[in-house]
């Protein structure tokens, strides 16, 4: 099994991509603590991962909260007696981010605090418990519009992920002597509750389709497979990178018909 002995921490595991991760880095042998805002989704997960013969633990937590952050980080600690995983995976979308000229400073706030600040403070509170399990990997979700403008703008998540992948990088930088990996996965636009609203809207999902090399929008299990990836000891030689896992969206000047 590709985590057997790990102990990894995962937010936003009570769905979408954080859930399909629980699952498969739990049948690759982890302990894995669920994180998420709702405690009973979080559980659910743990249910799955329980009912499948996993060891899975849930916890509450709001990721913008440092005293939240902290408390995870502990739970980990005091639950599995260690911590050599961390996918700081947990965001928002909010369908009122919008231009530069028409975004508030209030939604701007509430993203930037789940997006960025989460992921800062869940950083903050890792790494020195990887340093105390002698190393590990931290995954830090960012997104391929971290790299890419759109006409069809959401300015604070779309400035989130581009912070998730600058301090992703320094801290991969700073801590690469000892031991920490850190890595930023990008994905590209996922099936998941967080676009559901705007993919069921027939011209907003072909007017991004069709910038999809691939002609379709991924599954939460494929950016679970890359997240294993990253999680695991066969990415050792893989720190700072931003992993791109968009479908060949960023590759693309003009797509197949
Ligand atoms: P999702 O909405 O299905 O799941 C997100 C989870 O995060 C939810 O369970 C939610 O309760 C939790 N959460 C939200 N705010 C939280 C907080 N403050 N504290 C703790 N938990 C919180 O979304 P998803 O599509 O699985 O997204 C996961 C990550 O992937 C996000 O960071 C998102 O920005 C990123 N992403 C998603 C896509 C996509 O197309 N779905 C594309 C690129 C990047």
């Amino acid at each position: 099994m590709r985590l057997a002995d790990k102990v990894a921490l995962i937010t936003g595991g009570g769905s979408g991509i954080g859930k399909a991760s629980c699952l498969l880095f739990a049948k690759e042998g982890a302990k894995v603590v669920v994180v998420d805002l709702k405690l009973d989704t979080a559980e659910a997960t743990v249910d799955e991962i329980h009912k499948a013969g996993g060891d899975a633990k849930a916890f509450a937590a709001d990721v913008s909260k440092a005293k939240d952050a902290e408390a995870m980080v502990r739970f980990a600690e005091e639950s599995y007696g260690t911590l050599n995983v961390v996918f700081n995976n947990a965001g928002v979308f909010h369908p009122d981010d919008d231009s530069v000229t028409n975004t508030s400073e209030a939604i701007w706030d509430m993203v930037i605090n789940v997006n960025l600040k989460g992921v800062f403070l869940g950083c903050q509170y890792a790494v020195p418990a990887l340093l105390r399990a002698g190393g590990g990997s931290i995954i830090n979700t960012a997104s391929f519009v971290a790299i890419m403008g759109a006409a069809a703008p959401q300015i604070a998540y779309t400035a989130s992920k581009g912070g998730v992948l600058a301090m992703t990088r320094e801290i991969a930088v700073e801590f690469a002597r000892k031991n920490i990996r850190a890595n930023s996965l990008c994905p590209g636009p996922v099936e998941t509750p967080l676009l559901a609203k705007l993919l069921s809207d027939p011209a907003r999902r072909n007017r991004r389709l069709v910038h999809i090399p691939m002609g379709r929008f991924a599954r939460a299990e494929e950016m679970a497979n890359a997240a294993l990836f990253l999680a695991s000891d066969e990415s050792s030689f893989v720190t700072g990178t931003s992993f791109l896992v968009d479908g060949g969206i960023s590759a693309a000047y003009i797509t197949p018909e």
